[in-house]
């Protein structure tokens, strides 16, 4: 057993609230660590080392904040293996995807190693007789991040590399499912030079969220996690006049046409569906088969969903993992349970032979879905691949234009045409083209649309840096007694 506290001005904080929550090995299913559950003077305390940080911090020079960022590249690669054993004992998933957890949070990181050239503004000589007009890029000030339990790392390497590099402080309030990897990734931010309080952890529930979201020190809210909760952080944050992004949840449709090859088809689908257990907000959860191949496509998924093993995420030959909970795994197995009921086919029941020790499930494939059934409009977040057949790629479009959310979504084909007229048709943030889970690289930025957004810009790449910045504009004059005069006209150019 062990124990999780919070990490305020630069180093680990014993809670005082009482409040705790039990972390659990889901490959076991047994208790492994309490983690503190912050009360509001918790939250307040790291607020004010926040605070008492920021004026040193924001007159940081950028080149010393680049090479933080490059020192931090370097430590979160050279403990990659580190971090990704926390983040198999804690969510459960195997060895490779942790580290590709990783791989791709680093992105983030290199690409705020760049923090000087990215924050540069422009420059007008001469808008007017010896007036000149620039834009500067400045922080918000104290900015916190409240993150989703299906990627511990990943995901706070979304906000806090470019909300640190644009001179912000930052509060990380982390999944309290699986909270150890923030606090090694605190310890390498030390480690690279960050000064004390410019990153802060306060671990917790409702209670800690709820006052990031009413303390008036907080300048902006970072949220991913699901649509539900999203929605109530974007009202209540920017009710509270804040700058708030909210990224929800998902269902994400792969349409694949007639003239797609079919095996890389099949097998693009079960890496998409069942990685990670479909613990992914970018997870595959429905792919739409047009009638003429559907028959071969299922068959193609049917036959290689035996080929996945189902396991301890330590163990090298494991290729998916267990739930995050326990009380998940159910949620998850009832809509498999529910699928005959609703008129759909369960082709391959996961809860068949699933390991009984820990929140197994293994892969299922409901075919035959229709919008209507729980199993199609929900998002399941878990290891359920739904089949929906359509009649042409002009149905797949609509009922993808017709869901609710919008995260991301892929098509399958050998046309560029079609392809193209897709990425010119959907209503979606993310598209992939013969690509499965397009998560943007850290230089574009990711976000859907429809309800797995609120708010107006993407997560990391240049929106991130936008939103962790606000634009000044100065006109300026440097005096010349020569053109002096009074003047009570409105300012013109010409
Ligand atoms: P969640 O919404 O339950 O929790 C996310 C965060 O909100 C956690 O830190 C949690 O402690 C906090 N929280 C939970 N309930 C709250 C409440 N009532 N009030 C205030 N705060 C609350 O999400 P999760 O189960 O951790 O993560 C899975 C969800 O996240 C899925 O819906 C998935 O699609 C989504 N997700 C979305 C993206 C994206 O980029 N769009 C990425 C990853 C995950």
């Amino acid at each position: 057993m062990y124990r999780i506290d919070h990490w305020i001005d630069g180093h680990t904080v014993a809670s005082t609230s009482g409040r705790n929550g039990n972390i659990f090995d889901p490959a076991t299913g047994q208790v492994q660590g309490t983690v503190a559950f912050a009360d509001i003077s918790e939250v307040d305390k790291a607020v004010a080392n926040a605070k008492a940080a920021l004026p040193a911090w924001r007159a940081t020079n950028l080149s010393r904040r680049a090479e933080i960022m490059f020192n931090m590249r370097e430590l979160v690669s050279a403990n990659r293996k580190e971090i990704a054993a926390l983040l198999t004992k804690e969510h459960g998933k195997v060895t490779a995807d942790a580290l590709g957890e990783l791989a791709r949070g680093l992105e983030n990181i290199e690409y705020a190693c760049g923090i000087p050239n990215l924050l540069k503004g422009g420059y007008s000589e001469q808008a007017s007789a010896g007036v000149d007009v620039y834009n500067i890029r400045q922080p918000l000030g104290v900015v916190a991040g409240i993150t989703p339990f299906n990627f511990p790392a990943m995901v706070p390497m979304w906000m806090f590399a470019n909300a640190v590099a644009c001179g912000n402080t930052f509060i990380l309030k982390p999944s309290e499912k699986d909270p150890s990897a923030a606090m090694l990734i605190a310890e390498l931010l030390k480690q690279a030079g960050l000064p004390d309080g410019v990153f802060n952890v306060v671990h917790g529930d409702k209670v800690a969220v709820d006052r990031l979201l009413d303390h008036p020190d907080i300048a902006a809210v970072s949220f991913v996690g699901s649509t539900p909760i999203a929605r109530y952080i974007y009202e209540t944050g920017t009710k509270n006049g804040k700058r708030v992004q909210a990224l929800g949840g998902a269902k994400n449709h792969m349409l694949v046409l007639p003239d797609a090859d079919l095996d890389m088809a099949a097998d693009a689908l079960v890496s998409a569906a069942y990685g990670s257990a479909g613990e992914r907000c970018m997870a595959i959860s429905v792919v739409l088969a047009v009638d003429t191949i559907a028959d071969d496509l299922v068959s193609k998924v049917q036959s290689r969903i035996p080929n996945v093993v189902v396991g301890n995420g330590n163990d090298p030959s494991s290729e998916m993992g267990p739930l995050i909970t326990g009380e998940h795994r159910d949620k998850v197995a009832s809509y498999v349970a529910g699928a005959a009921g609703e008129g759909a086919q369960v082709v391959v029941d996961g809860r068949e032979g699933a390991p009984t020790e820990g929140f197994f499930l293994k892969p299922s494939l409901i075919d035959h879905a229709k919008p209507g059934m729980k199993c199609y409009d929900d998002e399941i977040f878990g290891p359920v691949l739904i089949v929906v057949r359509v009649k042409s790629y002009e149905e797949g479009l609509q009922l993808i234009n017709d869901n609710q959310f919008g995260n991301g979504t892929a098509i399958f084909t050998r046309d560029g045409g079609v392809a193209r007229q897709f990425q010119f048709d959907v209503n979606v943030g993310m598209v992939g083209i013969n690509v499965p889970i397009p998560v943007p690289v850290s230089y574009y930025s990711f976000g859907g649309w429809k309800a797995s957004l609120f708010g107006d810009l993407h997560m990391y790449g240049p929106d991130g840096i936008q939103f962790y910045t606000r634009s000044k504009v100065v006109t300026s004059r440097w005096p010349d007694p020569r053109t002096s005069k009074v003047d009570l006209g409105f300012p013109q150019n010409r």
